[in-house]
């Protein structure tokens, strides 16, 4: 039985908000696995899809399927005009100024990969800093040292208090005239942080640095404003936002965009091309070289739409709710330890359970239909600052309920009791 203060925690969803009300809308969320109901618990590695988004996936290509740009032909305008809209619908979900300032790629680590080859070769040089947090994704710290040991630059890992927030005071200390980009998450996938990236960017800026901003785990939390945040570059991908793969984005300054010069040539990007001389288009088509991801931009317009169709305060603070009924349900179970205890944090829970390996808890979860991922996190760094190599970890969206949580504290209760 929840003892009192869990008790206290299970109020009913505020209003505005009812996870009972979406849940409807994934047909996934209601098949079984190993038997009992699926409990996915996995949404930092990928959020589920709702209809809306799968109905116009496979609408796209029973109805409408045509390559961009190229076609004088009725299809071929349709297509355009359904990528371009999906491109301003990215651009008015992040407080773009204009569709301009988005250019599609593959996800999160192409987009950040994009600007380490382009900015990044173009701009660092010897002894420059490129400071990036412990708490990092492995995407948003190997393309800097890529990009750094060519250009002989540095990378300079800014490190974290004990529960988990960006050490602000070392921050400013390694801030210099030196550093030229600083690197960060907007939500950590591995210990929840949301750190204060709109202090640190007025502080970064104070130096002249720019400032990526990697959204992979915050765009589906909370609503994010890129021009209030004053980020010079802001990434995510579209299938942590409930869209589907293979597709994400990339927003950039006006001006920084437009000093950039491209990273792959071929079709789509170029102004003429002679063997003499060849002349390219502009942002943000110079930055999509061949044929992108169409239906899946059509799709992750679909997937915003279904997003902001939603009351996003209310959706927030339900996901808050729920994070704190189940960091309360969690400590009922004995040995369990959370990494990270950040104020300001996302619904991402990891943790350890003393005498049990990470991944026999994953297993034993999966037995009863609860999907979580067990492993590093593609975040190395941040777990060795809590001295472990792998952890479990529960990421928790916006259709989870506090009855799945209770599934899963009630599994791990049986787990430590061998039944
Ligand atoms: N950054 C963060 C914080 C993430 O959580 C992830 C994915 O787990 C990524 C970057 C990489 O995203 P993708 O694999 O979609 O490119």
């Amino acid at each position: 039985t929840a003892p009192e203060a869990l008790r206290a925690l299970r109020t009913p969803a505020g209003p505005g908000f009812d996870p009972e009300s979406v849940r409807r809308d994934f047909p996934v969320l209601h098949r079984t696995v190993n038997g009992h109901p699926l409990v996915w618990l996995d949404n930092g590695a990928t959020t589920q899809k709702p209809r809306q988004v799968i109905e116009t996936l496979a609408g796209f290509y029973a109805t409408a399927n045509s390559n961009i740009h190229r076609g004088a032909h009725t299809m071929a305008r349709e297509a355009t005009e359904a990528y371009e809209g999906s491109r301003a619908a990215v651009a008015s979900f992040l407080g773009a100024a204009s569709p301009d300032d988005i250019v599609f790629t593959r996800g999160t680590t192409e987009a950040v990969n994009l600007v380490a080859q382009t900015w990044g070769r173009a701009q660092l040089g010897a002894g420059d800093e490129i400071l990036v947090p412990v708490l990092e994704h492995h995407s948003n710290i190997v393309p800097w040292q890529m990009i750094a040991k060519e250009r002989r630059a540095r990378v300079v890992p800014v490190p974290l208090l004990p529960d988990g927030q960006i050490d602000r005071t070392a921050f400013a200390d390694l801030l210099s005239y030196r550093t030229q980009l600083v690197a960060l998450s907007h939500a950590s996938n591995v210990l929840g942080t949301v750190p204060a990236v709109r202090e640190m960017i007025a502080l970064a800026h104070r130096y002249g640095a720019r400032v990526l901003v990697d959204g992979a785990q915050a765009v589906a939390h909370f609503p994010v404003d890129v021009q209030e945040l004053d980020a010079d570059f802001y990434v995510f991908s579209g299938h942590k936002l409930f869209g589907p793969t293979g597709i994400g984005a990339l927003y950039g300054k006006p001006e920084v965009l437009a000093a950039l010069r491209p990273w792959q040539g071929g079709g789509n990007m170029i102004d003429s091309v002679e063997f003499g001389r060849t002349t390219f288009a502009p942002v943000p088509h110079l930055l999509e070289a061949g044929t992108g991801n169409i239906a899946g931009a059509v799709g992750l317009h679909a997937a915003i739409d279904w997003l902001t169709s939603l009351d996003r305060t209310a959706v927030t603070a339900y996901e808050k709710a729920l994070t704190e009924y189940a960091v309360a349900a969690l400590a009922t179970v004995p040995g369990l330890e959370l990494l990270g205890s950040a104020p300001e944090r996302i619904s991402v829970l990891t943790f350890t359970v003393a005498g049990y390996d990470p991944a026999a808890v994953a297993e034993w979860l999966d037995r009863d239909g609860i999907a979580v991922r067990a492993g590093h996190h593609c975040a190395q760094p941040a777990l060795r600052h809590y001295g472990v190599e792998s952890a479990a970890r529960a990421s928790l969206a916006l259709y989870n309920t506090r009855r799945e949580v209770d599934t899963l504290v009630a599994s791990l209760h049986s787990m430590q009791q061998g039944v």
